[in-house]
Parts: structure tokens; sequence; C-alpha cells
């Protein structure tokens, strides 16, 4: 016989990838039974089997491949398991051997997913059900205001971002590189200290017109190459290209920043919060230090996880009078990495999403957003857009909110859903959209968009334990 683990409660959630998993603990043995444990074990452990076995053999009866990459079904020891199938019924028999072990499955194609369960993702159904109850609580805009108040003040409640602010450096250190010329466009490095000796990085592009300009702020998503890769290049020297200081930023521990925090800083429980501070301290920095900006055409936009950050910048600073979330903000997904949802901030005010958040935080300001047909995005046009033409409605703007969807598009911030943020941007930012014209445009390697290729300054933090204890003392 295999040497099958003892499953306890906190084991198995650390071994389906989290979640408390309260169903199984009534079917586990402990490594210290009580007296009550051990009879039961006596009596009933000839009935217990791994789940892998068992699924392997549903598999062979119903002629379907079960595919469980996301865990060890082995590890899952699942009492009265043949008791549970049902020979008649492929459904039946998963749902009941898989439900009380807290995983879910899915038909995809020839095979049957079986995963654990994922808190930041739910079905579109869930999303329908979610966005009608909460439309059924504001029929107006006082009932919505009162309602949007909650849920904002809520979220930042559950963001905790004072301890942050407080301990940003009042004297930062900044790291500027120099100006590059390009075909209609500036391009400067720029590196800040945030935490003492954390710095973020990022790049602003600026145009060459004088006068004073739009600011758009841009935190990245979490694709590779982060704000390096051609299409944010491409989308921030447009914006400049069409009269607005673009500034775009690192996430948390990705681009320079994974050199000084490592990659394991950004799936650490401070990642979120971090991130946020990062958006808000550049932000006002920018705005502190440039002559050439005007404060009332703020906009912000960014690509998935940037979108999420995109919100959660409008949500801690009010000055945003433009948005442009980009394949995110859905009422049934909520990004899943700590950076995006690890303080839930999508279940503020007893049970909401992010697309009640954006209009908690935007309505009835201008927003455009953008979804594709080969992501969460996909319910769009037919769900979220609607819920939030209602919401604009009560102030008489419906057409403030617009949706651009592309059907037979991916998951990405590609050149279709550029051209309709530039086509935004130009109507609501005064810029040229006659300017746009992304082969004008210089894509440069990653180390050219880089303010510390030649080695970090003295005091600065080289580690997420290093990180971990300035934070730790500002808890
Ligand atoms: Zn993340």
């Amino acid at each position: 016989m295999k040497p099958y683990r003892l499953i306890r409660l906190c084991a198995l959630g650390c071994l389906l990838g989290g979640g408390a998993v309260d169903a199984v603990a009534q079917y586990s043995f402990t490594p210290s039974p009580s007296a009550a444990a051990r009879r039961i074990a006596r009596s009933e452990a000839p009935f217990a089997r791994p789940l892998g076995e068992v699924l392997d053999e549903a598999a062979a009866r119903f002629g379907v491949r079960i595919d469980c990459r996301d865990f060890a079904p082995d590890t899952c020891l699942l009492r009265y398991a043949d008791a549970r199938v049902r020979p008649y019924s492929l459904d039946e028999t998963l749902d009941n051997l898989l439900r009380p072990l807290d995983l879910k499955w899915e038909r995809q194609g020839a095979k049957i997913r079986v995963r654990p369960y994922e808190y930041h993702r739910r079905t579109d159904d869930d999303g329908e059900k979610l966005l009608a109850w909460l439309a059924s609580q504001y029929a107006d805009s006082v009932a919505w205001e009162r309602r949007a108040a909650e849920v904002r003040e809520d979220a930042r409640h559950i963001l905790r971002l004072e301890p942050f602010l407080r301990g940003a450096v009042a004297d930062p250190t900044v790291k500027l590189g120099a100006v590059e010329r390009h075909d209609g466009y500036t391009t400067q490095n720029y590196a800040l200290e945030t935490l003492p000796g954390l710095y973020v990085c990022g790049t602003i592009y600026a145009p060459e017109t004088r006068g004073r300009h739009p600011l758009i702020v841009s935190p990245a998503g979490h694709w590779p190459e982060g704000r390096y890769r051609p299409d944010q290049q491409y989308r921030m020297a447009t914006f400049a290209r069409m009269g607005a200081v673009a500034v775009d930023l690192d996430i948390v521990a990705w681009g320079e920043s994974e050199q000084q925090l490592g990659i394991e800083a950004h799936h650490a429980p401070y990642a979120m919060q971090l991130q946020v501070l990062w958006s808000k301290l550049v932000t006002d920095w920018i705005l502190r230090t440039r002559d050439d900006l005007d404060p009332q055409r703020m906009a912000a936009t960014g690509g998935s996880g940037g979108a999420t950050h995109t919100l959660l910048l409008a949500l801690v600073d009010g000055r945003f009078a433009v948005l442009a979330p980009v394949v995110h903000l859905v009422s049934h997904f909520d990004g899943g990495c700590p950076c995006e949802s690890g303080r839930p901030i999508a279940w503020a005010a007893g049970g909401s999403c992010t697309t009640e958040l954006l209009a908690a935080v935007m309505a009835p300001k201008p927003v455009l957003t953008v979804s594709d047909g080969g992501d969460w995005t996909h319910t769009y046009p037919s769900l979220e857009y609607p819920y939030l033409r209602r919401i604009w409605s009560f102030y008489g703007k419906t057409d403030a909110v617009e949706n651009a969807h592309f059907a037979d598009e991916r998951h990405d911030y590609g050149v279709n859903k550029r051209a309709a943020v530039y086509r935004f941007f130009a109507e609501q930012l005064g810029l040229d959209a006659a300017a746009v014209d992304e082969s004008k445009v210089s894509i440069r390697p990653a180390e050219a968009l880089c303010s510390f290729t030649q080695g970090w300054p003295a005091g600065a933090i080289r580690s997420a334990a290093e990180l971990e204890r300035i934070l730790d003392k500002l808890q």
C-alpha cells in the first residue's frame, strides 16, 4: 500500500493551492486522531481510496480523459469513494467525488479539467446573478451614490494603504535618465524611491510640443517583458505623439523591480498595497515636479492586471477624469494574483465585484472599457456593459461609458484595442488624433528603458527579506 499522506484541513489547502476546505475535514485522518476518529478509521478506512485511482476508473468507465495537472490527486484520500460513483452519469459522479474535496471540474473540448477551487474565478452565471442583485439595490442616483460611497469606503478600508503611505520617503531620491529624442516625442527613464531604499522604475514619454499637457498614467500588467514589451511602447509613445505626457511603471518584483526584490515578492501578501502605493507616488511626484501638466486632464489605462491597478489608482486618487481599463474588471473574475486581489476589495460592502467598484469610482465620468471574445471579458457586451450604462443613465450620461468589444480577439492590448483607446483619449483629453501613427515609434530594447543597468545605489534594498523588515515596522 502506498504511504498516503495523512490529510489535514490546512495541509490539503496547501496541496491544492489555497482555500479552506472544510468539507474534507470530516473525511480526513489526522496525525493524532482522537479516540472517535480512530474508531472511524478502523471501521471505515477500507472504503477510503486515493482520488487519482477513482478518477482513473471513472475516465475508463465513461470514456473520457480527466486532466488534474494543477494538483496531485493521489494525495487526496476520499472515504466512501466507490459509493459516490453513479454508473449512469459522469456529471453526477464527478460532482460526488470532487465537491467534498473542494475541487471543481469543467469540460474543455474532449477532456475533463479538474482544478482546486479558485476564489477569484466564478462562473458567468454567478456574474449575471451578482449584477442583477447589485442592480436591485439602486434605482436612481441618490440610492446609487449612497451605495457607491459605501463601496469606495469599504474598499479603501480593505486595502489598508495607510501604513504604506505613512512609511513613504518624504524627500525621495530620484534618478532621472537622459532625455532621448524620437520622431515626435521624447523618452526619459526615472527611478523614484518609495519606501526607504525601494525604487519604482518607469519611463516618461513626452510630446515635443509646448504648453500644458494631459497626463496619462499606465501601470503595467502581468505579460512577459512587463512595460518593455512593444505593445506598451507603441501605446505610450503614441500617447506622447498625440500630445500627452504618458508615464508607465513596473509592477512589483517585475522588470527592474525583480532585480531588487526577487520574483517571490510579487506573490507576497503586501504586493497589492505596494503596487497601489507606487502608482500613487509616481502620480504625485510627476504632478509635483513637472510644470507642463494639466491636472484637470488626468487619465489612466492598463491592460489585464494593469487594468486592476488603473482602477486602484483611481480609487485612492480622485483626480483622474478619464479611465480606460482594458480586458479586465468583470463581474465573475478578480485576477487571482496577490498584487490584484490579495486584499479582497472586490467583495466590499457586503458583496461586490470589480465592475461595481469601477462604477463607484468613476460614474458618471468618461470610461472606456475594452473587451474581447477570447478571455473572461467575453461577457462584457451582454453583462457588465449594460449594468454600467444603467448607472451612468442615472446621471443622463449613458454615452459617457463606452465599450469597445473585439469578439475575434484574445487577451492582449493589441493594435485594435490601442486604436480604440487612442480615439477615446483624443476625444476626452483633447489630443491630436491625426498624430496616431505607430510606424513612427522607436521600439527600444529593455535595457534602454532601465535606470540601474550600472548597478544599484548605496542603501538600495536588495531582497524581499530586507523589504519585509521595513514593512514590519510600518504595521
Ligand atoms: Zn500580480
